[in-house]
């Protein structure tokens, strides 16, 4: 049934279209365009898991969609909650039996979805898990999507922020990110605002640039992690080809086009970018900038050995940057009990 043709791909992927091309899809059927509207609804209004569940279609049709075109669900293979927070890792298989991860998180201010944006990652920071088995493929928007849609469903909560943060690199999947943000934030469909989505990056610079270019309002984060070019380029290869004034040039004009203020993501590690002297270039570098930093004390990962700084060296960091007038938080660490660090969870099946 539908099932080869989810693991095929050879069809058109229903639920990554848009409106228009849906009802385009529907009229290459042979189909009344007034159609779209009823099972656009069905896919992202009501979140439907299965042509099935779209009782007000006939079979004859549900069959037909069946025939030609691909309906991609993602099934949870695992779900870990944590004792500690709440939060939730699901562990979602794709069509092709490929794995990513999705962390669900609780805040006060909402629940937060982490997001997957490709099946493994080719950038290569020296810390990250889901650096090392390299990259296998993008996924579609749909996939990105279905890891929104299923985790409400399953969880039966509301979640009102999504981050692209989870495994991959977003802006080199460019074309399906695009995609899903249209997608997510129309109205006729999810209906979430752009301000609440956060694309976080490891910094491709022409990415940046053509992002800013469609001045959207959504948040964007640059993994920064260290305060010089010379210690960035030893801890993620991304710099050797883009330099961190030429990153940093590329935020400050994201911010002037956007009026979006960036968020700088900085893992703190043990006797690697964490000492005082290290606090005050970082100061340097952003002082006088509209941006927030985010400190992450670094996911020991297994098969690494970076370490976490203490907490009062950690505290030390940040009271530098503050007395650089600089806007900073230690971020608070969710799930540690069950394979936080991204990629770990996803690693333990590869
Ligand atoms: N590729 C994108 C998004 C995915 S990674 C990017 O680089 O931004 C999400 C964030 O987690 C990045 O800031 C990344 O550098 C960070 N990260 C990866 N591994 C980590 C670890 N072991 N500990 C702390 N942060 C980590």
């Amino acid at each position: 049934m539908e099932k080869s043709n989810s693991t095929l791909q050879a069809f058109p992927e229903i639920n990554s279209m848009n409106s228009q091309e849906l009802t385009a899809f529907l009229t290459g059927i042979g189909e009344k365009p007034f159609r779209a509207k009823q099972i656009y609804a069905w896919l992202h209004q009501r979140q439907a898991a299965d042509f099935d569940e779209m009782t007000d279609l006939s079979k004859a049709l549900r069959s037909r969609l069946k025939e030609t075109s691909c309906f991609t669900v993602l099934k949870p293979v695992q779900i870990q909650t944590s004792k500690q927070d709440g939060t939730k890792k699901y562990l979602y298989q794709l069509a092709d039996g490929n794995r990513i991860e999705t962390v669900f998180m609780k805040y006060k201010h909402g629940n937060s979805v982490c997001i997957s944006s490709q099946a493994g990652c080719r950038m290569g920071c020296r810390f990250c898990a889901s650096a090392i088995g390299g990259l296998v493929r993008n996924l579609t928007p749909a996939e990105m999507l279905e890891q929104v849609y299923r985790t409400e469903q399953e969880s039966g909560e509301r979640i009102s922020n999504v981050v692209v943060m989870g495994i991959g690199e977003p802006l080199d999947n460019y074309e399906n990110l695009l995609k899903f943000i249209e997608l997510i934030t129309d109205e006729q469909g999810r209906n979430l605002s752009q301000r609440s989505i956060t694309v976080s990056t490891c910094g491709i610079v022409p990415r940046i640039r053509e992002l800013a270019d469609k001045k959207l309002q959504i948040t964007l984060a640059l993994s920064l992690h260290a305060p010089s070019q010379e210690k960035r380029r030893m801890l993620m290869p991304v710099a050797e080809k883009y330099d961190l004034m030429e990153v940093l040039k590329a935020c400050d004009d994201y911010f002037a086009k956007t009026g979006r203020r960036i968020t700088y993501e900085y893992s703190l590690i043990r006797g690697e970018n964490d000492s005082v002297k290290d606090a005050q270039q970082l100061g340097m570098l952003l002082k006088g900038k509209n941006c927030h930093v985010n400190l992450i004390p670094v996911n020991p990962v297994k098969e690494r050995s970076f370490k976490q700084p203490d907490e009062e060296t950690a505290a030390a960091f940040k009271n530098k940057l503050e007395k650089n007038r600089i806007n900073v938080t230690i971020r608070r660490e969710m799930g540690r009990d069950i394979d936080g660090a991204c990629g770990q969870l996803r690693k333990k099946y590869l």
